[in-house]
C-alpha cells in the first residue's frame, strides 16, 4: 500500500495529517489522492463516513488552492450544519501549515450577517449547506463563477432531504470546466441524474466502510412484537445501568415520542430531530457529549456528523430502511478499539430485512433473549450495591451529620441498615419487574401461533382500503402504506388480503382511527387511499365488493363442483 509520502502531497500537508495521527492512507484515500492530484477528471465515490473520506477529497483539492488569490476556488456542499462544520474542521487543520488560506462554513440557522462578513474577508474554500448557499448566491454575496471544484458530500443525503431544486440552482451557476467530485453512501437514481446531468465521463470507485466494526461491534437483535418495542428498549437500559448510546428511530415523530417516554420514565435521555431549532440541538449535543445524558434518541439524519466516542451501545429501535443506513449506525459504537454493542429490536415480520442486512453487509446477527425482570433487577443490584462499595467517601463533609444519622440506625443492625438502603433504591425496579412477563417472540412461537387465533385477536380491528391487486398492492406495499401514513413502524398489524380491486387488513384497534384520518391525504399508483372499518355499511367505492366476492365464490364453486362443501361465513 501506498504512503502519504508516495501520493504526492505537499510537505506542509504531510506535516499536517501527521500530527493528527495519519500514518497510512485509508483505502479511499489510497484511490483517490494521487489521482484527483494528477488529472481533472470527475469523481464518483460510493463511501460512507468513517471511511476517510473528507480527507481523500480534502487533501488533494487543498493542494490545488492557490492561496495568493482569495478568490472561492472549491465548494463543498454537505446536507447538515453539523456535517458541514465538521469538514470545516478537518480542512482547516490540514491547512494548519498552508499560510492564506481560509476555510468558511456557511449553514442555515445562523446569523446570515455573520457569514457574509467572513466571505467578504476572501475564503478559498467554503463549506456550506444546499439552502444557505442558494440564499448567499442569489444575494451575490457567494461567487461560484471561479471555482475549480465542487465536492458534493454525502449527495443522497442532500438528495433525500430535499435539497433537489437548491442543487440543481447551485451547480448552474458553477463553471463548466471545474472538477467535480461526488461522494455518496447510496447510488440512488437521483445521484446518478445529478451525476449524469453535472458530471463528465466520472471515474467511479467504491469503497466498503471501515468502521463496519465487525471485530469490535457485537450485533444482537430482540424478537417481539412491535407494540413492546419501547418495554425491550427500557428493559436494555435497565440491563445496562452504564449505557452510553443512541437510540435510532425512523422518523421525527417517532424520536420525539420515545425521548419523551424516557423522559418521564427517569431515564437521562433526549431527543435529537430535525425539528429542534438550532440552538436546542446544539444544547442537546452538548449534554449527550458531556455525558449528562445517557441515552440519544435521533433520527439517522440528526445524528450524522455527530462524532461521539466511546458510545457502549447502537440501539435500532426500528431498522432502517437501507443496509448502509445499518452499517453506519452500528460503525458509531466500538470505535477505537474498544468493544461496542449494536441492537436491533425487529418484529416478527423484520426477519427478512435482517437477513437482508446480513447478506449485504456481512454482518452476522444473534438473537439474543430480552432480558428478563430477574435478570435486571440482580443486575442493577449489583451494579448498586458495587457503586455503594467504590462510593469515594469525604470525611470531613460529612462528619458533621454523622453523629445524628448513627443515632437514628441505633436500632438497626447492619444486615438491616444494608436492606433498608438496597430497598431505598431498588424498590423502583423491583416493583415494576415483579410481574414483568417474557416477551419474547421466538420463531417456533410465531409459526405454532395459528392462522386463527392470530385472527381472533380482538384488539384488531378490520379495514377495507380501496386499493388492491389492480394497483400493484402487495402485503409488504400495504404495509409501508400503513406506516408511512402513522409515522410509525411499530403498529401491529395482523391478517392482510389483496383483493383485485381493494384490500382488507387488521390493524390495532387503537391505531384503527388515526390511520383511517392519516391516509386521507395519500396516494398510491395514482390513487386517492380511502380507508374504512371492514364490518361499516359499505360505502359507494366499496359496490364492487359484493360482485368481487360473488365472481371469487362462483370460480371456488365450479372448482368444487360435485363436493359437498359448506361455505364458512367471512369474519367482518
Ligand atoms: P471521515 O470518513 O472523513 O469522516 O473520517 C473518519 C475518521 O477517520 C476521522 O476521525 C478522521 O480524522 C480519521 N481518518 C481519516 N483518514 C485517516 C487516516 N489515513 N489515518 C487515520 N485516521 C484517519
Amino acid at each position: 500500500m501506498q504512503t502519504f509520502k508516495e501520493t504526492g502531497l505537499q510537505e506542509e500537508i504531510l506535516r499536517a495529517i501527521t500530527e493528527l495521527g495519519y500514518e497510512k492512507p485509508t483505502p479511499i484515500q489510497a484511490e483517490t489522492i494521487s489521482h484527483l492530484l494528477e488529472t481533472e477528471q470527475d469523481l464518483m465515490a460510493l463511501a460512507q463516513t468513517g471511511t476517510g473520506k473528507t480527507a481523500a477529497f480534502g487533501l488533494p483539492t487543498l493542494q490545488k488552492v492557490d492561496p495568493k488569490s482569495k478568490d472561492t476556488q472549491v465548494l463543498i456542499l454537505a446536507p447538515t450544519r453539523e456535517l458541514a462544520l465538521q469538514i470545516t474542521g478537518d480542512m482547516k487543520n490540514f491547512a494548519k501549515y498552508i499560510k492564506g488560506i481560509n476555510v468558511v462554513p456557511v449553514y442555515g440557522g445562523a446569523s446570515i450577517e455573520n457569514q457574509i462578513k467572513d466571505l467578504r474577508k476572501g475564503a478559498q474554500i467554503v463549506v456550506a449547506t444546499p439552502g444557505r448557499a442558494k440564499d448567499l448566491l442569489q444575494r451575490g454575496k457567494l461567487k461560484v463563477q471561479n471555482i475549480k471544484t465542487l465536492v458534493l458530500d454525502e449527495a443522497d443525503e442532500m438528495l433525500t432531504m430535499g435539497f433537489k431544486d437548491e442543487l440543481d440552482a447551485i451547480l448552474a451557476q458553477t463553471p463548466q470546466d471545474k472538477q467535480t467530485l461526488l461522494f455518496s453512501a447510496t447510488m440512488s437514481k437521483e445521484v446518478e441524474r445529478i451525476s449524469k446531468n453535472y458530471m463528465h465521463n466520472p471515474v467511479k470507485i467504491s469503497v466498503a466502510a471501515e468502521n463496519k466494526g465487525a471485530d469490535t461491534v457485537k450485533h444482537i437483535y430482540h424478537m417481539v412484537n412491535a407494540k413492546h418495542r419501547y418495554e425491550v428498549l427500557k428493559r436494555i437500559a435497565d440491563m445496562n445501568p452504564d449505557i452510553y448510546g443512541i437510540v435510532f428511530c425512523r422518523t421525527r415523530r417517532e424520536t420525539k415520542e420515545v425521548a419523551s417516554k424516557l423522559m418521564s420514565d427517569g431515564y437521562n435521555a433526549d431527543a435529537l430531530h430535525g425539528d429542534l431549532s438550532q440552538a436546542q440541538r446544539d444544547e442537546v449535543m452538548r449534554r449527550f457529549r458531556g455525558k449528562q445524558l445517557q441515552l440519544l434518541v435521533a433520527t439517522d439524519v440528526a445524528a450524522r456528523g455527530l462524532d461521539v466516542n466511546n458510545l457502549t451501545h447502537v440501539i435500532n429501535y426500528n431498522l432502517p430502511d437501507q443496509t448502509e443506513y445499518y452499517t453506519h449506525r452500528s460503525g458509531r459504537t466500538g470505535r477505537a478499539g474498544k468493544e461496542g454493542t449494536s441492537i436491533a429490536i425487529i418484529h416478527t415480520r423484520e426477519r427478512n430485512k435482517l437477513k437482508d442486512i446480513e447478506r449485504k453487509s456481512g454482518i452476522k446477527f444473534e438473537q439474543k433473549p430480552v432480558p428478563t425482570g430477574e435478570e435486571i433487577c440482580s443486575n442493577q443490584m449489583y451494579a448498586l450495591t458495587d457503586k455503594i462499595v467504590k462510593m469515594e467517601v469525604n470525611d470531613k463533609q460529612i462528619e458533621p451529620f454523622l453523629e445524628d444519622i448513627y443515632h437514628k440506625f441505633e436500632d438497626l443492625s447492619k444486615e438491616e441498615v444494608i436492606k433498608h438502603f438496597v430497598a431505598a433504591e431498588f424498590n423502583r425496579f423491583l416493583n415494576y419487574y415483579k410481574n414483568a412477563k417474557d416477551i419474547n417472540v421466538t420463531e417456533s412461537k410465531r409459526d405454532k401461533k395459528s392462522v386463527k387465533e392470530r385472527r381472533s385477536n380482538s384488539n384488531f380491528t378490520r379495514l377495507f382500503l380501496n386499493v388492491g391487486k389492480k394497483e400493484n398492492l402487495t402485503p409488504l406495499r400495504l404495509i409501508g402504506i400503513i406506516n408511512n401514513a402513522l409515522d410509525s413502524g411499530n403498529v401491529e398489524i395482523g391478517k392482510i388480503e389483496i383483493l383485485n380491486n381493494f384490500s382488507f387488513f387488521e390493524i390495532d384497534s387503537a391505531a384503527a382511527e388515526r390511520l383511517a384520518k392519516a391516509i386521507k391525504n395519500q396516494t398510491f399508483e395514482g390513487r386517492d387511499l380511502s380507508v374504512e372499518v371492514a364490518n361499516a355499511k359499505p360505502s359507494s367505492n366499496r359496490s364492487g365488493y359484493k360482485k368481487e366476492k360473488r365472481n371469487k365464490k362462483d370460480k371456488k364453486r365450479s372448482k368444487n363442483k360435485g363436493r359437498d362443501r359448506r361455505g364458512g361465513r367471512r369474519r367482518s
